[in-house]
């Protein structure tokens, strides 16, 4: 399975703001948008030009891409069913990013980066509906039980996780036992339940020309 295996720290920086890829580091002095915050690369100080049109669509849709690791060919296919479907197209869009299993995990608060969780989901630590799942793009519906499983509980991550629960509030379509280390799913997330900086409508205008 393709992914991403570059420094992540760069992505933040080309695009210019925190992406949230590296747990507690992101929230520390030590994050690279705090200390270098321009483009990596030799010219990355140099003066840029405003970004406007086809430019902003383009960097709104990468940065979407990179903060859930998802591939050009896979986030295309996201638009393109959020697109068949009835519905706002921009949230449908965000709603099947939201329920990749990778990203559930990281949600529930069971890793503390969705870099983490699809390393988590990837090495099969993970189940939904009692059954083990180790694709991290898995779309996980309503009423699914995702749990970590028994033998895997005892991880340190999986115990920092029981300890110290996940980076911000737990999401309200979501119901978590944090001590289980399991979640239902309630319902599918609306636009307000998904507190990302991505304006998702200049991806759709990006795709749909
Ligand atoms: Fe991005 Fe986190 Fe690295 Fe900061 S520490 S640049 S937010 S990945």
């Amino acid at each position: 399975m393709a992914r991403y295996t570059g420094p992540v720290c760069r992505l933040c920086r080309r695009e210019g703001t925190k992406l949230f890829l590296k747990g507690p580091r992101c929230f520390s002095d030590k994050c690279a948008i705090e200390k270098r915050n321009f483009a990596p690369g030799q010219h990355g100080r140099d003066r840029k030009a405003k970004i406007v049109g086809y430019g902003l669509q383009l960097r709104e849709k990468q940065k979407a891409k990179r903060m859930y690791f998802a591939l050009e060919g896979q986030f295309r296919a996201y638009y393109e069913k959020a697109n068949a479907a009835t519905g706002v197209t921009g949230e449908l869009l965000l709603q099947q990013l939201e329920r990749r299993l990778d990203s559930i995990v990281y949600s529930m608060g069971f890793a503390n980066s969705r870099r983490q969780a699809r390393q988590a989901v990837r090495h099969g630590h993970v189940e939904v509906n009692g059954r083990k799942v180790n694709i991290p793009s898995y779309q996980v519906g309503v009423s699914d039980e995702i749990r970590v499983r028994e033998g895997s509980r005892s991880l340190p991550v999986f115990e920092a996780a029981r300890e110290n629960g996940g980076a911000g509030a737990p999401p309200q379509w979501i119901s978590i036992d944090r001590n289980g280390l399991s979640g239902k799913i309630l319902s599918l997330p609306k636009r307000e339940d998904i507190h990302l900086p991505i304006n998702e409508q200049l991806i759709v205008e990006l795709y749909s020309k």
